[in-house]
């Protein structure tokens, strides 16, 4: 078949390498004029990285990720630390691939430079897919007037997507309330006392920020999200270290430190998209944000684009069975698990963000419950769904 997608973020890139194994030949088009460095941390846990390796893009990016040892939580006002979850060598042989932290343009460029070694994808940068005409053959219409015909269209154009509505689906993005903060800052800049192998997670009332090395362990990045309801549309909004500071008075002299170092900020409005079930219309099909965008709470949202696509391809073959079909299985072995991380998610932005007695309760919880309990609960995610096409 030939196959097109619009967007070469996460899910568009991951799509366009899986569906080529199938023998597919695929067009990506992408609205940017070039692969921007743009976007902070993400985190890899077991499940995105077992993707990657099997789409053999890990051996790119493995050098670009960092490989922290334990997720530390901490109270951001008293500074004390209330649990650690263990990420080391029995988390890994558990799950079967290790938990990395990478930056989102360093998996975008691994993306990229293995898609881009492959002869049956093409990436056409500044082309912003416009429109499409759904039949037997379904086109695809490009801002500059060009027409293309193909045999599937893959959106991957994000939580904001275009051709949702295209499709005849009219779901908007729920704002959350939040905004999140996000700066880069050298590892020097790390204050002392605070673990340079951890990813921290500071709790704070109506606040919370995670932060982790990245870039081979060259950079920190440092995300607050902050109960404070915005309506932006870009990633990229300037932001100040005044705005961090004000929304989280009293924090501890680490915590306080550590939000002072960076130069610049930059803030995104918290959003996600209510649980829906259809995904796909005619030869049309949604993967990654544009189908199931979540609050960034679980850290899932590349781990499922990732997973989308190895799904998508898994239920497509080589494309001699019914389409429509091979859609609607992919979108039914996807939609359940996706559903509940953006459930999930939104249960932990209340969770981390709890004040007075609550706070206090969930606090003497997360002190005596152990870690391993606590990454018991998590165990649902970094364990490969079984049908989802993973040779393992
Ligand atoms: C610029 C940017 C920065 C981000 N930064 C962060 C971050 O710091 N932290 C975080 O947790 N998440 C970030 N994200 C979101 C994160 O990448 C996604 O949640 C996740 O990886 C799922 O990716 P996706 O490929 O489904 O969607 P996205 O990553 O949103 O990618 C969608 C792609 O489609 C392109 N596109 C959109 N419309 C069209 C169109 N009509 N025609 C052609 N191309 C189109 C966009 O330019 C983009 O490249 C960022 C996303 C973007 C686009």
């Amino acid at each position: 078949m030939h196959i097109s997608i619009a967007g070469a973020g996460i899910a568009g890139l991951a799509s366009a390498i899986a569906l080529s194994q199938n023998g597919h030949s695929v067009s990506v088009f992408e609205q940017a004029a070039r692969l921007e460095a743009i976007g902070a941390g993400l985190q890899l846990g077991p499940n995105a990285v077992r993707v990657l390796e099997n789409l053999g893009v890990w051996s790119e990016l493995e050098a670009q990720c960092c490989a922290p040892d334990r997720i530390r939580i901490c109270d951001a006002i008293s500074g004390r630390q209330l649990s650690e979850l263990d990420l080391g060598d029995s988390f890994t042989r558990k799950f079967g691939s290790p938990y990395r932290v990478a930056h989102r343009a360093d998996l975008i460029n691994a993306l990229a430079q293995s898609a881009s070694r492959i002869a049956d994808i093409t990436i056409v940068n500044d082309c912003r897919i416009t429109g499409l005409e759904p039949g037997a053959s379904t086109c695809v219409k490009t801002l500059s007037g060009e027409a293309h015909e193909t045999d599937l269209v893959v959106a991957a154009d994000g939580i904001r997507s275009q051709l949702r509505a295209h499709i005849g689906l009219e779901n908007q993005p729920r704002l959350s309330g939040e905004t999140l903060y996000r700066a880069l800052a050298p590892a020097s800049d790390l204050p002392a006392g605070l673990d340079p192998d951890a990813v921290y997670l500071w709790l704070a009332p109506g606040a919370h920020v995670v932060h982790y090395r990245v870039s081979g362990g060259r950079r920190l990045n440092i995300v607050a999200s902050i109960e404070q309801p915005a309506d932006q549309t870009g990633w990229n909004n300037i932001a100040s270290r005044g705005d961090v500071l004000a929304a989280l008075p009293g924090a501890a002299s680490a915590l306080r430190d550590l939000l002072s170092a960076p130069a610049s900020w930059l803030a995104w409005t918290g959003a996600d998209l209510d649980p829906f079930t259809s995904w796909s219309r005619d030869n049309c099909v949604l993967v990654g944000d544009a189908a199931h965008a979540s609050l960034p709470y679980l850290a899932q949202g590349a781990a499922m684009a990732l997973e989308d696509a190895e799904c998508l391809a898994a239920c497509i073959g080589d494309g001699s069975g019914d389409l429509t079909a091979a859609l609607v299985r992919y979108e039914s072995r996807r939609q359940p698990r996706t559903a509940r991380i953006i459930e999930e998610s939104r249960r932990n932005a209340g969770i981390y963000h709890m004040r007075g007695p609550k706070a206090q309760a969930r606090n003497l919880a997360l002190r005596f419950m152990p870690g391993s309990m606590q990454m018991q609960r998590l165990a649902w995610i970094y364990a490969s769904p079984p049908d989802n096409g993973s040779p393992r």
